[in-house]
């Protein structure tokens, strides 16, 4: 939930009002000019307005839950989902004053209920208005309030002719069957078809055996499009758009023609095992190694599911590895399967959509936002790689996809399979807790030996461009025997921080805490905050003296010095600065696993899910950034990023090395994740946690305030702190939940804003959604300027 101090709406638009007030012109229908209303509907407006609104339904339509609707909502129609049809008299509000429903928005019903509860408590949950968490569940196309236009294409069939010549020639004999079974709406040409020449005569032989679609024109080797023009003017045959959930809806059983490997005992086993939960809640955790075969589970659970007439859903953190894995999918599930995520157009988003609700599409393969698809049928749900934090939405309707999907599990009986190398801390405690059930992958299904990681330590070396002496080395090696290196490097640019030489003055935004990067090739500095860039400039009033010092080692850095160091190497640089692009990128990764790039320079871009079977060498240039950091998450997510980066090496026959070079050697973080993995790594992150009382073992709540100044934002957070004192009293020393701060963000100041937060432990015990109602009360309890803006993040991933 997010707002501003004044008026509850967003910055920078109207004020929003409450149906009950009059509003501007033109003056809307009121329940008043007909009389006597029949019943009154309560809405939640797609906008991000804290409470829903009655308006009364219009005597000519008939309304239900889940219903998309049109209403008159300050000066402007916007679309409100249906929550309940009440009773004329249960409304609070006078039935004069009640503003009318303008209309009932196509297609419907809009949502399930399945879909619609769990949207409910899930808006309690992350304390966001229900709207707006509708307005992040429904597909763009769905949220104007206009019939969202049902997808179609474009299809040519026979006109009907008046029938006394039904007994005629042949001709007209195959006519009327198709007449039979497609005309129902359509012209009626007064003149049984005559066509001309053979071009006609096979178009219509064509059509008589059904409608024609517009790819099948492509069969003909003559330009058909041109001769249907001529039939259609005629007005023998006749051009229609139809809905694409009229077309019928395939079979539902998987063509078995895809490649399959035979599963492992292991991945069998796992199979079984998960199979057994078909029609009922239980999560699974699926652990196993990078290319243990976790995906091969998933698509054999998934093919038994859509068998059974179920469908599937299958959540991954990022859109690079939805395009990776799509093709497996592809390959097994052909016409039943779709990928569901940010990088389609609107109009696809909202054909799987629809092609999901009405049972077409069996599997989808998505982003965080698939876990809201309306699958009447699900049967599975699959969140792969489930310990990203990607998978929590950082602004707006905070929520975490994975805990969406359990949820989703949990409402509607149905089995929930979390895959990852690296479970979460917080996946890993609720197997401790035997709420979640723990099935192992231990052998990788292709490489032969697991990789020697050896620990470089960089005090002595000290390298300006990153590389040390030792990854030098094995580099050449590595080029030496016909061999791909992916080296990982944390920052993008050439340095994260530049200093005058003479006095160490870095040079630093102007509007966030924090030193800018410096970029070699345009010689300009970028913040990689607010993104604002400027000319290297003197930071200071050294003036002409001023010669500037680079601090650290981006991706730009390392990729120049590899260049140098090895001129006969192709190397690539992978980050988001030039690779940009879906296309892009695909591109860069096909030349990675056909061996034509040697070494790759990237960020974690490169890391995730990937498959490069010619890299048995993986170089890490500074594991240090996280070991210091303040949130307390670092470690857990160091951890498993260096588990994913080892992964990368030897996923072949032959054996990977990976080199990971620090600063701290004698890290214990390092020691345990090295000699012993990530298991017993995770596990003593775990033991601190539970020290400190922190998730998995409480629940947090971060209270942001963002303003002008900082005082500002602190005050704000002291008085909430004060108001959740008084809300929630200590009890013999203890209380429901207790907030820690205020505090300055770990960030103090982003685009010229500074930020503040309070943390909140609650206690998860009963009434939780109670409590966390109360924090919200509290926090909009305080009055604060318009210019303060205030977010609460209900388990937060993110601290900074
Ligand atoms: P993960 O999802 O755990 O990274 P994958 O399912 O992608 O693992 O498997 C890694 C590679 O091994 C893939 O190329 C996959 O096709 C192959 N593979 C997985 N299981 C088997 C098997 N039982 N037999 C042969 N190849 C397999
Ligand atoms: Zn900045």
């Amino acid at each position: 939930m997010s707002g501003t101090g004044g008026i509850r709406g967003r910055r920078g638009k109207a004020p929003v009002v409450p149906a009950l007030e009059s509003v501007a012109k033109p003056e809307p229908k009121t329940a008043s000019d007909h009389g006597v209303c029949a019943s009154v509907a309560r809405v939640a407006v797609l906008a991000p307005v804290p409470t829903a609104f009655d308006y009364a339904i219009p005597e000519n339509l008939s309304l239900h839950r889940g219903d998309r609707v049109a209403v008159p909502f300050g000066p402007r129609v916007r679309t409100a989902v249906v929550l309940k049809v009440l009773g004329a008299l249960e409304s609070t509000e006078t039935q004069r004053t009640l503003k009318e429903i303008v209309a009932l928005l196509a297609p419907a019903p809009c949502l399930p209920e399945t879909l619609l509860g769990l949207l409910e408590w899930a808006a309690r949950y992350y304390l966001c208005p229900l709207g707006e968490a509708l307005a992040t569940a429904l597909p763009a196309a769905m949220r104007r309030p206009e019939n969202a236009p049902l997808p179609t294409h474009q299809v040519w069939r026979l006109a009907a002719f008046d029938g006394s010549q039904e007994d005629g020639n042949d001709e007209s004999k195959s006519q009327g069957k198709s007449q039979g079974k497609s005309n129902s709406n359509g012209k009626k040409s007064d003149q049984a078809p005559r066509p001309k020449g053979p071009r006609q005569v096979a178009l219509m032989a064509r059509l008589a055996e059904g409608p024609l679609s517009e790819h099948a024109l492509d069969e003909f080797d003559f330009d058909a499009r041109a001769a249907l023009r001529r039939l259609t003017e005629r007005g023998w045959v006749v051009r229609e758009h139809v809905s694409d959930s009229a077309a019928p809806r395939t079979a539902t059983r998987p063509e078995p023609d895809g490649p399959r490997p035979e599963l492992r005992p292991e991945q069998a086993s796992a199979v079984e095992a998960i199979s057994q939960d078909f029609g009922r809640f239980r999560v699974t955790l699926l652990e196993g190694v990078t290319g243990s075969g976790k995906t091969e589970v998933y698509l054999a659970l998934l093919e038994a599911c859509v068998q059974a007439g179920g469908q599937g859903l299958v959540l991954v953190p990022e859109i690079g590895l939805a395009h990776t894995l799509a093709e497996r999918f592809r390959e097994r599930f052909g016409p039943l399967f779709a990928c569901y995520h940010s990088g389609l157009g609107e109009s696809e988003r909202l054909r799987t959509w629809h092609a999901v609700a009405n049972g077409q599409l069996r599997v989808v393969l998505g982003t965080r936002s698939a876990v809201w698809l309306p699958c009447a049928e699900l049967g599975l749900l699959v969140v792969d790689e489930e310990h990203d934090e990607s998978f929590k939405q950082s602004d707006g309707f905070r929520y975490s996809g994975r805990d969406i999907a359990i949820a989703r599990g949990q409402r509607g009986g149905i089995p929930v399979v979390l895959g990852s190398a690296t479970p979460a801390c917080e996946t890993l405690a609720n197997v401790e807790r035997g709420r979640f059930a723990h099935v192992r992958l231990t052998e990788r299904a292709l490489a032969s030996q697991p990789n020697a990681i050896e620990l470089v330590d960089l005090r002595a070396e000290r390298p300006e461009h990153g590389v040390g002496v030792r990854l030098q080395a094995a580099i050449a090696e590595t080029l030496e025997r016909g061999e791909q290196a992916l080296i990982f490097v944390n920052r993008r640019g050439f340095a994260p921080t530049v200093l005058c030489r003479s006095c160490g003055t870095p040079i630093e935004c102007r509007d966030c805490a924090a030193p800018m990067v410096y970029y070699r090739r345009q010689n300009r500095m970028q913040c990689h905050h607010c993104g604002a860039t400027r000319a290297l400039k003197a930071p200071c009033s050294c003036a002409e003296a001023f010669e500037p010092v680079s601090l650290g080692a981006g991706t730009e850095r390392v990729y120049d010095y590899l260049v140098a160091s090895f001129p006969d190497a192709n190397v690539a640089r992978i980050d988001r600065d030039v690779v940009r692009s879906s296309q892009r990128r695909e591109d860069v990764f096909k030349a990675l696993a056909s061996g034509r790039i040697h070494i790759a320079v990237g960020t974690r871009m490169i890391a995730k899910g990937h498959h490069f079977p010619g890299v048995t060498l993986v170089g890490v240039i500074d594991a240090d950034a996280r070991l210091f950091s303040t949130d307390f998450r670092a470690p857990e997510r160091l951890a498993q990023g260096l588990e994913q980066v080892a992964g990368r090496a030897g996923r072949e026959s032959r054996p990977g090395r990976v080199l990971v070079q620090t600063r701290n050697p004698e890290h214990p973080l390092f020691n345990e994740l090295f000699s012993a993995g990530y298991p017993a790594a995770v596990r003593s992150i775990m033991l601190r946690r539970r020290e400190a009382r922190l998730p998995p073992y409480s629940m947090l709540v971060l209270v942001r305030a963002d303003a002008p100044e900082e005082v500002e934002a602190m005050r704000f957070l002291a008085q909430v702190e004060a108001g959740l004192a008084q809300a929630f009293p200590l009890i013999e020393g203890a209380s429901e939940l207790h907030a820690l701060g205020p505090f300055p963000a770990p960030l103090v100041r982003k685009a010229g804003t500074y930020r503040a937060q309070l943390l909140i432990e609650v206690s998860r015990e009963a009434g939780l959604l109670q409590r966390l109602a109360g924090i919200e009360t509290c926090v909009r309890a305080v009055k604060a300027r318009r210019a303060l803006r205030w977010a609460i993040d209900v388990d937060p991933q993110e601290m900074g």
